[in-house]
Protein backbone atom coordinates (compact mmCIF):
# COMPACT_ATOMS: atom_id res chain seq x y z
CA UNK A 1 0.00 0.00 0.00
CA UNK A 2 1.40 3.62 -0.38
CA UNK A 3 -0.77 5.06 2.28
CA UNK A 4 1.56 6.36 4.58
CA UNK A 5 2.86 3.50 6.98
CA UNK A 6 0.92 3.13 10.37
CA UNK A 7 1.78 5.28 13.28
CA UNK A 8 2.32 2.85 16.30
CA UNK A 9 -0.02 2.43 18.65
CA UNK A 10 0.30 5.97 21.16
CA UNK A 11 -0.99 4.80 24.65
CA UNK A 12 0.00 7.95 25.96
CA UNK A 13 -2.91 9.08 24.43
CA UNK A 14 -5.59 7.20 26.05
CA UNK A 15 -8.85 9.57 26.90
CA UNK A 16 -7.26 11.98 24.44
CA UNK A 17 -9.92 14.45 23.34
CA UNK A 18 -11.14 15.52 19.86
CA UNK A 19 -9.75 19.09 20.57
CA UNK A 20 -6.93 17.76 21.92
CA UNK A 21 -6.84 15.19 18.64
CA UNK A 22 -6.87 17.89 16.35
CA UNK A 23 -4.17 19.89 18.40
CA UNK A 24 -2.09 16.57 18.47
CA UNK A 25 -2.45 16.26 14.53
CA UNK A 26 -1.56 19.75 14.25
CA UNK A 27 1.66 19.20 15.68
CA UNK A 28 2.09 16.25 12.81
CA UNK A 29 1.24 12.93 14.89
CA UNK A 30 -2.04 12.00 12.90
CA UNK A 31 -3.35 9.14 14.63
CA UNK A 32 -4.92 7.99 17.76
CA UNK A 33 -4.91 4.84 18.18
CA UNK A 34 -8.34 2.35 19.39
CA UNK A 35 -6.88 2.29 22.57
CA UNK A 36 -8.03 5.96 23.34
CA UNK A 37 -11.24 5.30 21.80
CA UNK A 38 -12.57 2.36 22.67
CA UNK A 39 -14.31 3.32 26.23
CA UNK A 40 -13.56 0.74 29.18
CA UNK A 41 -15.97 -2.02 30.46
CA UNK A 42 -16.74 -2.34 26.98
CA UNK A 43 -14.23 -5.64 27.05
CA UNK A 44 -12.89 -4.43 23.67
CA UNK A 45 -10.24 -1.23 24.44
CA UNK A 46 -7.33 -4.35 24.86
CA UNK A 47 -6.30 -6.08 21.86
CA UNK A 48 -5.81 -9.96 21.90
CA UNK A 49 -3.38 -12.14 20.46
CA UNK A 50 -5.25 -14.34 17.43
CA UNK A 51 -8.34 -13.13 17.87
CA UNK A 52 -10.17 -14.61 14.81
CA UNK A 53 -13.74 -13.96 14.01
CA UNK A 54 -15.70 -15.75 11.35
CA UNK A 55 -18.22 -14.94 8.70
CA UNK A 56 -19.63 -17.20 5.43
CA UNK A 57 -18.43 -15.57 2.33
CA UNK A 58 -21.28 -15.05 -0.26
CA UNK A 59 -18.53 -15.29 -2.88
CA UNK A 60 -17.23 -18.62 -2.87
CA UNK A 61 -17.98 -22.05 -5.46
CA UNK A 62 -18.27 -25.57 -3.98
CA UNK A 63 -15.83 -27.31 -6.07
CA UNK A 64 -15.60 -30.98 -5.96
CA UNK A 65 -13.62 -33.30 -3.51
CA UNK A 66 -15.21 -30.89 -0.58
CA UNK A 67 -13.23 -27.78 -2.60
CA UNK A 68 -14.29 -24.49 -2.90
CA UNK A 69 -13.15 -21.83 -5.19
CA UNK A 70 -13.21 -17.98 -3.94
CA UNK A 71 -14.89 -15.65 -6.37
CA UNK A 72 -14.19 -12.65 -4.33
CA UNK A 73 -10.49 -11.13 -6.02
CA UNK A 74 -9.36 -12.43 -9.31
CA UNK A 75 -6.87 -14.55 -8.17
CA UNK A 76 -9.74 -16.90 -7.72
CA UNK A 77 -8.07 -19.34 -5.31
CA UNK A 78 -8.68 -22.93 -5.17
CA UNK A 79 -8.81 -24.15 -1.49
CA UNK A 80 -8.97 -27.64 -0.23
CA UNK A 81 -10.86 -28.55 3.12
CA UNK A 82 -9.23 -27.29 6.40
CA UNK A 83 -6.92 -25.07 3.74
CA UNK A 84 -6.45 -20.81 3.25
CA UNK A 85 -6.49 -18.58 0.46
CA UNK A 86 -3.52 -16.51 -0.73
CA UNK A 87 -4.70 -13.63 1.75
CA UNK A 88 -4.24 -15.74 4.70
CA UNK A 89 -7.67 -14.34 5.96
CA UNK A 90 -10.29 -17.19 4.18
CA UNK A 91 -10.58 -20.68 5.18
CA UNK A 92 -12.43 -23.81 4.12
CA UNK A 93 -13.84 -25.08 6.59
CA UNK A 94 -15.77 -28.30 5.22
CA UNK A 95 -16.50 -27.04 2.06
CA UNK A 96 -18.04 -24.01 2.67
CA UNK A 97 -15.66 -20.48 2.78
CA UNK A 98 -15.35 -18.26 5.28
CA UNK A 99 -13.51 -15.25 6.57
CA UNK A 100 -11.75 -15.13 9.66
CA UNK A 101 -11.66 -11.28 9.56
CA UNK A 102 -15.23 -10.19 10.68
CA UNK A 103 -15.04 -7.72 13.77
CA UNK A 104 -11.79 -8.52 14.53
CA UNK A 105 -9.70 -5.36 13.30
CA UNK A 106 -5.79 -5.47 14.05
CA UNK A 107 -5.63 -1.62 13.74
CA UNK A 108 -7.80 1.71 13.84
CA UNK A 109 -6.77 5.23 13.78
CA UNK A 110 -8.70 8.14 13.60
CA UNK A 111 -6.70 9.74 10.78
CA UNK A 112 -7.14 12.91 9.15
CA UNK A 113 -8.79 12.07 5.64
CA UNK A 114 -5.72 13.74 3.52
CA UNK A 115 -3.76 10.73 5.10
CA UNK A 116 -5.96 8.37 2.84
CA UNK A 117 -5.25 10.26 0.59
CA UNK A 118 -8.14 11.53 -0.80
CA UNK A 119 -7.91 15.29 -1.02
CA UNK A 120 -11.41 16.05 -2.57
CA UNK A 121 -13.55 14.56 0.30
CA UNK A 122 -14.37 16.65 2.90
CA UNK A 123 -11.26 18.47 3.18
CA UNK A 124 -9.75 18.87 7.11
CA UNK A 125 -11.78 16.12 8.61
CA UNK A 126 -11.00 13.42 10.32
CA UNK A 127 -12.34 9.73 9.24
CA UNK A 128 -12.35 6.32 11.98
CA UNK A 129 -9.78 3.76 10.12
CA UNK A 130 -9.32 0.48 10.55
CA UNK A 131 -7.93 -2.59 8.70
CA UNK A 132 -7.32 -6.29 9.25
CA UNK A 133 -4.47 -8.52 9.08
CA UNK A 134 -4.34 -9.82 5.21
CA UNK A 135 -3.96 -8.98 1.34
CA UNK A 136 -4.43 -10.29 -2.05
CA UNK A 137 -1.35 -8.82 -3.22
CA UNK A 138 2.78 -9.08 -1.95
CA UNK A 139 3.99 -5.62 -2.73
CA UNK A 140 7.88 -5.77 -2.53
CA UNK A 141 7.68 -2.03 -0.89
CA UNK A 142 4.37 -2.66 0.82
CA UNK A 143 4.77 -0.05 4.04
CA UNK A 144 2.32 -1.95 6.28
CA UNK A 145 3.85 -5.28 5.07
CA UNK A 146 4.16 -6.53 9.37
CA UNK A 147 0.20 -6.47 9.21
CA UNK A 148 -0.37 -6.75 5.03
CA UNK A 149 1.44 -10.35 5.09
CA UNK A 150 0.19 -11.33 8.55
CA UNK A 151 -1.97 -14.08 9.28
CA UNK A 152 -4.91 -12.97 11.98
CA UNK A 153 -3.57 -15.75 14.57
CA UNK A 154 -0.17 -13.36 14.19
CA UNK A 155 -1.41 -10.21 15.19
CA UNK A 156 -3.01 -8.65 18.69
CA UNK A 157 -6.73 -8.18 17.11
CA UNK A 158 -9.81 -5.82 19.01
CA UNK A 159 -12.88 -6.87 19.29
CA UNK A 160 -14.95 -4.62 17.39
CA UNK A 161 -18.51 -5.52 15.79
CA UNK A 162 -19.67 -2.84 13.02
CA UNK A 163 -22.13 -1.66 15.79
CA UNK A 164 -19.29 -0.34 17.83
CA UNK A 165 -17.37 0.84 14.96
CA UNK A 166 -20.39 3.36 14.19
CA UNK A 167 -20.96 4.56 17.75
CA UNK A 168 -17.16 5.62 18.50
CA UNK A 169 -17.12 7.28 14.38
CA UNK A 170 -19.47 9.42 15.64
CA UNK A 171 -18.87 10.02 19.19
CA UNK A 172 -14.93 11.30 17.98
CA UNK A 173 -16.56 13.45 15.38
CA UNK A 174 -15.56 11.18 12.30
CA UNK A 175 -17.07 12.30 9.05
CA UNK A 176 -16.38 8.68 7.35
CA UNK A 177 -15.29 5.76 8.29
CA UNK A 178 -12.25 4.47 5.92
CA UNK A 179 -11.40 0.60 5.00
CA UNK A 180 -7.24 1.29 4.90
CA UNK A 181 -3.77 0.32 5.44
CA UNK A 182 -3.78 -3.32 4.23
CA UNK A 183 -6.06 -4.31 0.93
CA UNK A 184 -9.90 -3.77 2.35
CA UNK A 185 -11.15 -6.18 0.18
CA UNK A 186 -10.29 -9.24 1.67
CA UNK A 187 -12.20 -8.21 5.20
CA UNK A 188 -14.80 -7.44 2.46
CA UNK A 189 -18.62 -9.21 4.65
CA UNK A 190 -16.96 -6.60 7.61
CA UNK A 191 -16.48 -3.50 5.57
CA UNK A 192 -19.71 -3.75 3.80
CA UNK A 193 -21.76 -4.45 6.68
CA UNK A 194 -20.08 -1.67 8.32
CA UNK A 195 -21.02 0.24 5.55
CA UNK A 196 -24.51 -0.20 5.65
CA UNK A 197 -24.27 1.50 8.96
CA UNK A 198 -22.11 3.94 8.48
CA UNK A 199 -24.69 4.88 5.32
CA UNK A 200 -27.61 5.28 7.91
CA UNK A 201 -25.32 6.74 10.10
CA UNK A 202 -24.80 10.09 7.94
CA UNK A 203 -21.21 8.80 7.93
CA UNK A 204 -19.22 8.65 4.50
CA UNK A 205 -17.64 5.30 3.55
CA UNK A 206 -14.02 5.40 1.98
CA UNK A 207 -11.34 2.94 1.13
CA UNK A 208 -8.00 3.05 -0.30
CA UNK A 209 -7.50 -0.17 -2.20
CA UNK A 210 -4.82 -1.91 -4.99
CA UNK A 211 -8.39 -2.18 -7.05
CA UNK A 212 -8.06 -6.60 -7.42
CA UNK A 213 -11.32 -7.45 -7.00
CA UNK A 214 -13.25 -9.34 -9.25
CA UNK A 215 -16.80 -6.96 -11.20
CA UNK A 216 -19.50 -8.56 -9.03
CA UNK A 217 -18.49 -8.64 -5.44
CA UNK A 218 -16.72 -4.66 -6.55
CA UNK A 219 -20.32 -3.81 -7.76
CA UNK A 220 -22.25 -4.77 -4.89
CA UNK A 221 -19.70 -2.44 -2.77
CA UNK A 222 -20.15 0.66 -4.83
CA UNK A 223 -23.73 0.83 -3.26
CA UNK A 224 -22.44 2.19 0.24
CA UNK A 225 -18.70 3.16 -1.00
CA UNK A 226 -18.61 6.92 -1.31
CA UNK A 227 -14.92 7.28 -1.83
CA UNK A 228 -12.01 5.35 -3.12
CA UNK A 229 -8.78 5.82 -3.82
CA UNK A 230 -7.44 3.22 -5.86
CA UNK A 231 -3.29 2.14 -6.42
CA UNK A 232 -2.38 2.10 -9.93
CA UNK A 233 0.91 0.68 -8.62
CA UNK A 234 2.40 0.71 -12.14
CA UNK A 235 1.02 0.24 -15.41
CA UNK A 236 2.92 -2.67 -17.12
CA UNK A 237 2.30 -6.55 -16.50
CA UNK A 238 5.74 -7.13 -15.91
CA UNK A 239 5.84 -4.72 -12.48
CA UNK A 240 2.15 -5.93 -11.44
CA UNK A 241 3.87 -9.48 -12.13
CA UNK A 242 7.16 -9.21 -10.51
CA UNK A 243 6.95 -6.34 -8.12
CA UNK A 244 3.35 -7.05 -6.77
CA UNK A 245 2.29 -11.14 -7.49
CA UNK A 246 -0.97 -9.29 -8.84
CA UNK A 247 -2.04 -8.45 -12.67
CA UNK A 248 -2.36 -4.61 -13.89
CA UNK A 249 -5.61 -5.61 -16.14
CA UNK A 250 -8.55 -6.21 -13.51
CA UNK A 251 -6.97 -3.27 -11.66
CA UNK A 252 -8.34 -0.77 -14.78
CA UNK A 253 -11.52 -2.79 -14.76
CA UNK A 254 -12.19 -1.57 -11.38
CA UNK A 255 -10.91 1.74 -11.95
CA UNK A 256 -13.83 2.31 -14.55
CA UNK A 257 -16.51 0.32 -12.91
CA UNK A 258 -15.51 2.88 -9.75
CA UNK A 259 -16.35 5.78 -12.77
CA UNK A 260 -19.47 4.12 -14.03
CA UNK A 261 -20.91 3.77 -10.59
CA UNK A 262 -20.24 7.22 -9.77
CA UNK A 263 -17.95 6.71 -6.69
CA UNK A 264 -15.65 9.47 -5.97
CA UNK A 265 -12.38 7.97 -7.38
CA UNK A 266 -8.55 9.14 -6.86
CA UNK A 267 -5.93 7.47 -7.99
CA UNK A 268 -2.65 7.24 -6.41
CA UNK A 269 1.01 6.15 -8.30
CA UNK A 270 4.02 5.19 -6.25
CA UNK A 271 6.75 6.17 -7.84
CA UNK A 272 9.55 3.92 -7.05
CA UNK A 273 13.34 4.49 -8.72
CA UNK A 274 14.20 1.88 -11.19
CA UNK A 275 10.86 -0.36 -10.93
CA UNK A 276 8.06 2.06 -12.30
CA UNK A 277 9.22 5.38 -13.05
CA UNK A 278 10.12 5.07 -16.76
CA UNK A 279 8.53 8.53 -17.73
CA UNK A 280 7.17 6.76 -20.94
CA UNK A 281 5.30 4.83 -19.12
CA UNK A 282 4.40 7.60 -16.78
CA UNK A 283 3.06 9.22 -20.20
CA UNK A 284 0.96 5.95 -21.48
CA UNK A 285 -0.72 5.84 -17.77
CA UNK A 286 -1.52 9.73 -17.41
CA UNK A 287 -3.60 9.86 -21.29
CA UNK A 288 -5.09 6.04 -20.01
CA UNK A 289 -6.39 7.82 -16.93
CA UNK A 290 -7.90 11.09 -19.08
CA UNK A 291 -9.09 9.05 -21.90
CA UNK A 292 -10.91 5.96 -19.74
CA UNK A 293 -11.55 8.27 -16.32
CA UNK A 294 -11.55 11.57 -17.26
CA UNK A 295 -9.40 14.54 -17.30
CA UNK A 296 -10.98 15.65 -13.48
CA UNK A 297 -9.78 12.37 -11.97
CA UNK A 298 -7.09 13.37 -8.91
CA UNK A 299 -3.89 11.81 -9.00
CA UNK A 300 -1.54 11.75 -6.40
CA UNK A 301 2.23 10.83 -7.38
CA UNK A 302 3.72 9.72 -4.14
CA UNK A 303 7.28 8.99 -3.20
CA UNK A 304 8.73 6.07 -2.38
CA UNK A 305 10.90 5.16 0.79
CA UNK A 306 12.89 2.26 1.17
CA UNK A 307 11.13 -0.34 2.93
CA UNK A 308 10.29 -4.22 3.37
CA UNK A 309 12.09 -5.94 0.19
CA UNK A 310 13.10 -3.07 -1.36
CA UNK A 311 15.63 -1.42 0.97
CA UNK A 312 18.22 -1.28 -1.62
CA UNK A 313 16.44 1.50 -3.12
CA UNK A 314 16.93 5.29 -2.88
CA UNK A 315 13.80 7.75 -1.93
CA UNK A 316 11.91 8.79 -5.15
CA UNK A 317 14.23 12.16 -6.30
CA UNK A 318 11.50 15.15 -6.04
CA UNK A 319 12.57 15.77 -9.64
CA UNK A 320 10.81 12.38 -10.73
CA UNK A 321 7.70 13.19 -9.03
CA UNK A 322 7.77 16.64 -10.43
CA UNK A 323 8.36 15.84 -13.81
CA UNK A 324 5.29 12.79 -13.76
CA UNK A 325 2.98 15.58 -12.17
CA UNK A 326 4.45 17.71 -15.24
CA UNK A 327 3.48 14.99 -17.76
CA UNK A 328 0.22 14.35 -16.40
CA UNK A 329 -0.88 18.11 -16.59
CA UNK A 330 0.64 17.77 -20.38
CA UNK A 331 -1.89 14.90 -20.88
CA UNK A 332 -4.82 16.72 -19.83
CA UNK A 333 -5.46 15.46 -16.04
CA UNK A 334 -6.71 19.06 -14.01
CA UNK A 335 -5.68 17.74 -10.31
CA UNK A 336 -2.46 16.63 -9.77
CA UNK A 337 -0.82 16.07 -6.83
CA UNK A 338 2.99 15.09 -5.09
CA UNK A 339 2.52 12.98 -1.89
CA UNK A 340 5.18 12.43 0.81
CA UNK A 341 6.49 15.55 0.53
CA UNK A 342 5.37 17.97 2.98
CA UNK A 343 5.60 21.46 2.13
CA UNK A 344 5.75 20.50 -1.83
CA UNK A 345 3.83 23.56 -3.81
CA UNK A 346 2.07 19.82 -5.38
CA UNK A 347 -0.14 19.20 -1.96
CA UNK A 348 -1.97 21.96 -3.09
CA UNK A 349 -5.18 21.85 -4.80
CA UNK A 350 -5.28 24.63 -7.95
CA UNK A 351 -8.34 25.38 -9.87
CA UNK A 352 -8.14 24.37 -13.73
CA UNK A 353 -9.73 27.86 -15.17
CA UNK A 354 -8.37 30.76 -13.20
CA UNK A 355 -5.67 28.38 -12.06
CA UNK A 356 -5.78 30.06 -8.52
CA UNK A 357 -5.11 27.96 -5.38
CA UNK A 358 -8.24 26.96 -3.75
CA UNK A 359 -7.16 24.27 -1.19
CA UNK A 360 -3.82 25.37 0.39
CA UNK A 361 -2.04 21.33 2.25
CA UNK A 362 1.22 20.83 4.38
CA UNK A 363 1.27 17.40 5.18
CA UNK A 364 -2.19 16.03 6.85
CA UNK A 365 -2.96 19.87 7.59
CA UNK A 366 -5.13 21.70 5.17
CA UNK A 367 -4.91 25.60 5.19
CA UNK A 368 -7.57 27.81 3.44
CA UNK A 369 -10.28 26.66 1.31
CA UNK A 370 -11.15 28.85 -1.16
CA UNK A 371 -14.22 27.29 -2.21
CA UNK A 372 -17.74 28.02 -2.26
CA UNK A 373 -20.70 25.35 -3.00
CA UNK A 374 -17.99 22.88 -4.44
CA UNK A 375 -17.33 25.96 -6.87
CA UNK A 376 -13.94 28.15 -7.05
CA UNK A 377 -14.77 30.99 -4.91
CA UNK A 378 -12.17 33.32 -7.68
CA UNK A 379 -13.86 31.89 -10.59
CA UNK A 380 -17.00 29.54 -10.00
CA UNK A 381 -15.56 26.88 -11.88
CA UNK A 382 -17.03 23.80 -10.71
CA UNK A 383 -14.34 21.61 -8.52
CA UNK A 384 -15.42 17.78 -8.11
CA UNK A 385 -15.56 16.28 -5.47
CA UNK A 386 -17.74 16.03 -2.12
CA UNK A 387 -17.37 18.94 -0.36
CA UNK A 388 -19.91 19.02 2.16
S1 LIG B 1 -9.78 -12.92 -1.69
FE1 LIG B 1 -8.11 -14.17 -0.85
S2 LIG B 1 -8.84 -16.27 -0.94
FE2 LIG B 1 -10.15 -15.04 -2.27
S3 LIG B 1 -9.26 -15.27 -4.31
FE3 LIG B 1 -8.41 -13.41 -3.41
S4 LIG B 1 -6.50 -14.05 -2.41
FE4 LIG B 1 -7.69 -15.90 -2.84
Amino acid sequence: MSEPRLTPRVSAFSGVSKREFLEICGKGICAVALASLIPKGTGAQTQKKGLVKTKLSPYFTPLSGGDVRCDLCPRSCRVSKGKRGFCRVRENRDGKYYSLVYGNPCAIHLDPIEKKPLFHVLPATTSFSLATAGCNLQCKFCQNWEISQASPEDLYNYDVPPELVIGKAKEMGARSVAYTYVEPMIFYEYMTDIGELAKRAGLLNVCHSNGFINPEPLRNLCRVMDAANIDLKGFTDDFYRDVCSGELQPVLETLKTYKREKVHLEITNLVIPTKNDDLSTLKEMCVWIQKELGAETPLHFSRFYPLFKLKGLPPTPVSTLEKARSIAQSAGLEYVYIGNVPGHEGENTFCPKCKKMVIKRAGYMVGEVNLKEGKCKFCGKPIPGIWT
